[in-house]
């Protein structure tokens, strides 16, 4: 069983797929996350982002590892463990920068299909339901105001000590959705078959709770075992 979730970045993704897949006892994969790393292994080699022969060289030479912790996944480049060296301000943009490359992105993509069949498993990006994983059982798309999702980047930069001004957060969050829905490559864009849920007004346990009576409703038979629907979602 799996279950997509795509959307731009500050959509909400991380944390509800975290609680979500606690809630349903599925793994976790975390796609970006690889992305980065590759940006982070591609920087201190010294790659010029604009060089894509260059790139796949060295996507062809990615020490990634990934080991099991509880239900999600830990990057490791060789013997480094990637925690908050992969979530800086920088790397953000230095993963969308390596990310339309379409021989990056095919050297990456068995990666993340490898993880997504070791268990039932919920799986977010930004390609996940259209290219990744296209025969997924269940697929999300999260979205939300650019302002709310800048705002809430900004709080995640907070807690990491990190320092960034709202509007800084918010010019380079628009750079990298133009750069991820724009490219030609595996672009951002909701799956035609895909649930749309806006986020902004929202909160995220508001939003953990709509996709998992959803999840129970099409896949557990549960809507009379507890889910009271309202009358507008018995009309659905
Ligand atoms: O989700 P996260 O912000 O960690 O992703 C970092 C970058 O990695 C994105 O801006 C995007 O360019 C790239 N990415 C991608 N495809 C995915 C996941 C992430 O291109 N499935």
């Amino acid at each position: 069983m799996i279950i997509t979730i795509d959307g731009p970045s500050g959509a909400g993704k991380s944390t509800v797929a975290k609680m979500l897949a606690d809630r349903l006892g599925f793994y976790l994969v975390d796609t970006g996350a690889i992305y980065r790393a590759f940006a982070l292994f591609a920087q201190r080699q010294q790659i010029s982002f604009d060089d894509e022969a260059a790139l796949a060289e060295c996507a062809k030479n990615f020490p990634i590892r990934f080991q099991r912790l509880g239900r999600s996944i830990q990057l490791f480049l060789g013997q480094e463990e990637l925690t908050r060296q992969i979530r800086t301000p920088a790397i953000s943009e230095a993963a969308s920068r390596v990310s339309p490359y379409e021989s990056v992105r095919a050297l990456l993509l068995p990666l993340q299909r490898k993880l997504a069949l070791e268990g039932s498993c919920i799986v977010e990006g930004r390609d996940i339901g259209t290219v990744v994983l296209p025969e997924a059982e269940m697929k999300f798309f999260l979205t939300a105001r650019p302002e709310v999702r800048a705002k809430r980047r900004k709080q995640e930069f907070d807690i990491f000590g990190m320092l960034a001004p709202y509007h800084q957060v918010l010019r380079e969050q628009t750079i990298r959705d133009d750069r991820d829905a724009g490219r030609a490559v595996a672009p951002l864009l909701q799956p035609a078959d895909s649930i749309y849920v806006d986020t902004s007004n929202l909160t995220l346990i508001d939003v953990v709770d709509h996709m998992e009576k959803l999840y129970r409703r099409m896949f557990k038979n549960e809507s009379s075992l507890g889910f009271f629907l309202t009358e507008e979602e018995k009309r659905d």
